[in-house]
């Protein structure tokens, strides 16, 4: 590449990475912390210059290449700070989508963030009983509490519902057939489709039924001795309407019991609570799949649950313990921190009352609208004062969904603090509040940023204000800066 008159002399005018070191706020950085980390800050912002300056497209816009000592110090003081920034961190989900896969599904408890503290600071009893001194197992801390609440006779964690799903089908049915309605042939974002997931387990699928409808008959006549399992999926993403029939479980795992084939139901959201008195539609409970007849129910520990990531499989004994033989689960196992976490997150499941009021997603599920209301009136009231001028502050109540791949059809009623840019685009605010120190995620709507108060818990509305406030009051419209300068 031939490197243009222009560009080399702007190379060369960019100081030397002595020289730069000489700067009393470098040296104040060598004082303060390591020589060696405060040149290598220096060396790469200088190689990031010069990268810039040789893939500048023209040489007009060479001059926008700020290379004063002024800010290559404070580009490599940033840079020396930004080290110590985590990359994964907490976010403020303003979307109003309240399990949304990108932002880490349901922000747990403060109780299961306790326990795995407690758990993880020192040593723990993960795999050994303190009752006998001898070696257990670590489904032993969720085991009987998961039985306990959804009356199956045992139960399995492994690290997610997809791996639940593939390892039951692989140590119950591999080299055999496995029957599943053909409108349960579902895929959960992106690279977990049943038919695969299936055949990678070793199984064969039999379809049966059509995309609407489907009937016991239909499964009875493809039933042969070859069969392992009647599958039935929860269609937990998307809905079926109009002409349909699906075969109900009860009715289902009386014919498996005619035959002696297992049935496992994949329920994916996990819901322990009935929420229909909170105005939410009926959403299958494990219990409520298990009492129906189900041998076996998978479903994750992050989407209704609202627990950490994780993939439960209870149900019938006999069935446990033979996926619990098998040598996958070791590719498959949960952590220390994630059985810590779940246990807590069960626990609050004893007494409903108390899940309700410390489950995240459940207090985002039933948060009543004068609530958000309030809230958002308190938000509104504090960005219009600081932000006056350079945004139109209003109230709308566009509705909010509980995403994460359930409850597809629900919109909740919801409120959100909109915003309109005087001089920016809603894209560009969205940016700003995006890359934020606290970063927050919004809806765009017609140009108007949607802050929405159901999928923020209540303890973050302060954060929420602050970082808006700090992130947009230097949002000066253009006249507004020409006034300024006069
Ligand atoms: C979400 C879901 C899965 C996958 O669960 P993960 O915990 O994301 O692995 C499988 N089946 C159904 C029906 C689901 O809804």
């Amino acid at each position: 590449m031939r490197i243009s008159a222009a560009k080399q002399k702007y190379l060369r005018q960019l100081p030397a990475i002595d020289k730069l070191l000489e700067h009393e706020k470098l040296q104040e950085a060598f004082r303060s912390g390591s020589r060696e980390i405060t040149v290598e800050a220096a060396q790469q912002v200088i190689a990031a210059k010069r990268e810039q300056i040789l893939m500048c497209p023209s040489e007009e816009s060479l001059q926008g290449i700020d290379i004063s000592p002024t800010t290559l110090v404070q580009e490599i003081l940033d840079t020396i700070e930004n080290r110590n920034v985590l990359g994964l961190k907490r976010v403020l989900n303003a979307t109003g989508v309240l399990l949304h896969t990108n932002l880490g599904r349901a922000p747990l408890p403060k109780a299961a963030l306790e326990a795995v503290n407690a758990a993880g600071v020192g040593f723990s009893n993960l795999e050994l009983s303190l009752g006998t001194g001898k070696r257990s197992t670590r489904y032993q801390h969720v085991e009987k509490l998961i039985c306990h609440l959804t009356g199956a006779e045992a139960a399995l964690v492994v690290n997610n519902n997809a791996g639940a799903v593939f390892l039951a089908l692989n140590s119950l049915a591999s080299g055999t057939e496995v029957v599943v309605s053909r409108g349960e042939l579902v895929e959960i974002g992106g690279s977990f489709r049943i038919p695969e997931v299936m055949t990678r387990s070793g199984c064969q699928l039999r379809e049966v039924g059509t995309t609407n409808k489907c009937y016991l008959e239909d499964y009875r006549n493809v039933i042969n001795e070859n069969t392992a399992l009647l599958l039935k999926v929860h269609t937990s993403n998307f809905k079926i309407m109009g002409f349909t029939a699906t075969v109900e479980v009860h009715k289902l795992s009386r014919l498996g019991r005619e035959y002696d084939i297992p049935l496992m139901e994949d329920l994916g959201s996990g819901m322990l609570v009935d929420l229909t008195s909170y105005g939410l539609p009926y959403e299958p409970r494990v219990q409520d799949s298990l009492k129906g007849g189900a041998d076996l129910v998978t479903f994750s520990g992050d989407k209704l649950l609202g627990g950490p990531q994780a993939g439960i499989i209870a149900g019938r004994r006999k069935y446990i313990e033979k996926i619990k033989k098998n040598q996958l689960l070791r590719a498959l196992r949960v952590d220390k921190m994630t059985l810590s976490a779940l246990e807590a997150t069960l626990r609050l499941y004893l007494d409903q009352e108390k899940a309700l009021k410390e489950v995240p997603v459940l207090r985002m599920l039933t948060i009543s609208e004068e609530k958000l209301l309030t809230r958002a009136r308190d938000l509104h009231t504090r960005l219009q004062k600081n932000l006056q001028g350079y945004f139109g502050v209003e109230i709308s109540r566009e509705k909010a969904r509980v995403g994460g791949g359930s409850m597809p059809l629900v919109s909740l009623p919801s409120c959100q603090v909109s915003l309109k840019p005087v001089s920016l685009s809603g894209e560009a605010v969205a940016e700003r509040l995006r890359t934020a120190k606290s970063p927050v995620l919004c809806r765009i709507r017609k140009g108007q940023v949607l802050l929405d108060l159901r999928s923020i818990q209540e303890d973050e509305d302060e954060l929420l204000a602050e970082t808006v406030v700090e992130v947009l009051e230097t949002v000066v419209p253009p006249e507004k800066e020409k006034e300024k300068e006069q």
